[in-house]
């Protein structure tokens, strides 16, 4: 099908398409390396899944006591802390953050690195050189296609905007799989991850409450800091109440399947809520329909959770709900096939690579759709992987795809496995593989036309090591 689209006079180094939790970092980095960069964003806001689907705190990335993601990451924690958006609990746990203040320092960022933003527009298709008919599938690894444009959608119809080089941060790899790409999704039965739509809940009484959770074995250190659960089966104290109150038609029996709080830092009385989540036949996140099904099924769990918090949690009888996120939580769709496809394997056994871009030792942690929470693989015990100093590398490898020349994937598509997907697609490792993405794009742009593997591979990770990564 051929559209009509105006095509702008402009053109970019770089367009990053998404800018959420890797690509804002994508583009705050290209930025910062020179290029002239344009993030195409379908919220009004950066930082994606961290901000719009109001995914806190980061999930810890920690190898031998040391944060294994540094660099922008970094940078970022400090000027969430600095406005009081972020916080360090009396572990020493620095990730936990307001998803309302990430978004102004994440906009802070790519602005002042003279970046730009295209807000409230969707990417509808890559154009490729020569045309139509082109496409990544055409390609095998040693030749390559490129991209030319995207076409976007927005109050001002179709458009089309060029660039030398370009980074798919959609997520859901939208791009590249409609560049060709070849890509997975889902398990071996083609099922994905849970889906969650997350809440908040305001005017709680945190000091009450985390008295009762003290007395009802959910040991709390600072109402500031407050994390509790619970998961049917999973021997939490919480679960008579939650008995209870299945029995009483206040809940029903799939709400027990996940529920977790968080206190957030800068929005006293309030608690994130990583649940409901969504009925199990609604996880495909790149399906528009299911997507949609998801809002609705999670707008009306999050009532009846809210009426279990009042009815059954001391210190929550007055709580509303302050937030509902504006997007769905998805967790994993397609996941391209790169040059390099990371595995389990790869994880358990610590395997180091030479083109190493990040550091990763959070756990395979998958939200199975098939029943309760897998948060560790069957090797557990015995993999190198469990020593308290053990990381395995991702090679940079795993966010080029094949058969297209100017385009990276940053972010939980990278090339995976689904296993492997589940443990490198927490947000301080989406920010990591979107600064490398970042740099590595604007590289190409100004000095190989675009062509992300003609990049110097050793200079960008001494590039990210002077930047203050550990790779
Ligand atoms: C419910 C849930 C709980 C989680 N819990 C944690 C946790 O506690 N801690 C943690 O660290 N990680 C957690 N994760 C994982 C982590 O948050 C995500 O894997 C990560 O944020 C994904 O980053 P990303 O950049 O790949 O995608 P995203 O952050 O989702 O960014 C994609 C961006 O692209 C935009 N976009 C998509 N399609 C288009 C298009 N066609 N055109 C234009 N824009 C588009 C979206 O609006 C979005 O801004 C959780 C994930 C979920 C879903």
């Amino acid at each position: 099908m051929t559209l009509a689209y105006q095509t702008l006079e402009r053109t970019w180094d770089v367009i990053v398409a998404g800018g959420g939790t890797a690509g804002a970092m994508a583009g705050i980095a290209a930025a910062r390396a020179g290029a002239s960069v344009l993030i195409v964003e379908a919220q009004g806001s950066l930082g994606g899944t961290g901000t719009n689907a109001w995914v806190t705190p980061l999930m810890r990335n920690v190898s031998g006591g040391q944060n294994l993601n540094r660099g922008l990451t970094d940078e970022l924690k400090r000027r969430l802390h600095s406005r009081g958006d972020g916080a360090t609990d009396p572990h020493g746990n620095d990730n936990w953050f307001n998803p309302e203040g990430l978004k102004f320092v994440l906009e802070q960022m790519l602005l002042e690195a003279g970046g730009e933003v295209l807000y409230h527009t969707h990417v509808v298709k890559p154009l490729m050189a020569g045309g139509e008919g082109q496409t990544a599938a055409n390609h095998d690894q040693q030749t390559t296609t490129h991209i030319q444009a995207l076409i976007v959608h927005n109050k001002g119809g179709l458009q089309s905007l060029r660039a030398s080089t370009f980074i798919d941060a959609t997520g859901d790899a939208d791009v590249a799989a409609l560049a060709g790409v070849p890509f997975h999704a889902g398990d071996e039965d083609g099922l994905h991850q849970a889906m969650s739509l997350r809440f908040t809940l305001a005017g709680v009484d945190a000091p009450r409450l985390m008295a009762f959770l003290q007395e009802h074995g959910q040991a709390q250190e600072n109402p500031a800091f407050l994390h509790f659960w619970m998961v049917w089966g999973r021997k939490s104290s919480l679960e008579p109440l939650f008995r209870q109150a299945v029995q009483g038609s206040v809940l029903l029996e799939r709400d027990g399947d996940y529920f977790q709080a968080f206190s957030v830092p800068g929005r006293p009385g309030e608690l994130s809520f990583n649940c409901p989540r969504i009925r199990a036949d609604l996880n495909d996140g790149a399906d528009p329909w299911q997507l949609s099904a998801a809002q609705t099924d999670g707008r009306a769990a999050i009532e009846r959770l809210t009426a279990f918090c009042r009815q059954f949690l001391p210190g929550c009888e007055a709580a509303f709900v302050g937030v509902v996120a504006p997007m769905v939580g998805v967790r994993e769709t397609r996941r391209i096939v790169g040059e390099y496809t990371l595995s389990v394997e790869d994880i358990l056994d610590c395997r180091k690579f030479p083109d190493s871009i990040c550091r990763n030792h959070y756990p395979v942690d998958i939200h199975s759709v098939k029943g309760g929470a897998k948060l560790l693989h069957e090797r557990d015990g015995e993999a190198a992987y469990f020593a308290r100093d053990a990381y395995h590398e991702l090679p940079f490898r795993c966010l080029v795809p094949q058969g297209v020349g100017n385009l990276l994937v940053p972010g939980r598509a990278a090339s995976s496995t689904f296993e492997a997907q589940s443990s490198i697609r927490v947000q301080q490792n989406c920010h990591t593989m979107g600064e490398a993405a970042g740099i590595a794009a604007a590289w190409a742009a100004k000095n190989h036309a675009g062509n992300v593997r003609a990049v110097d591979v050793s200079a960008l990770q001494a590039e990210m090591r002077r930047l203050g990564g550990l790779v």
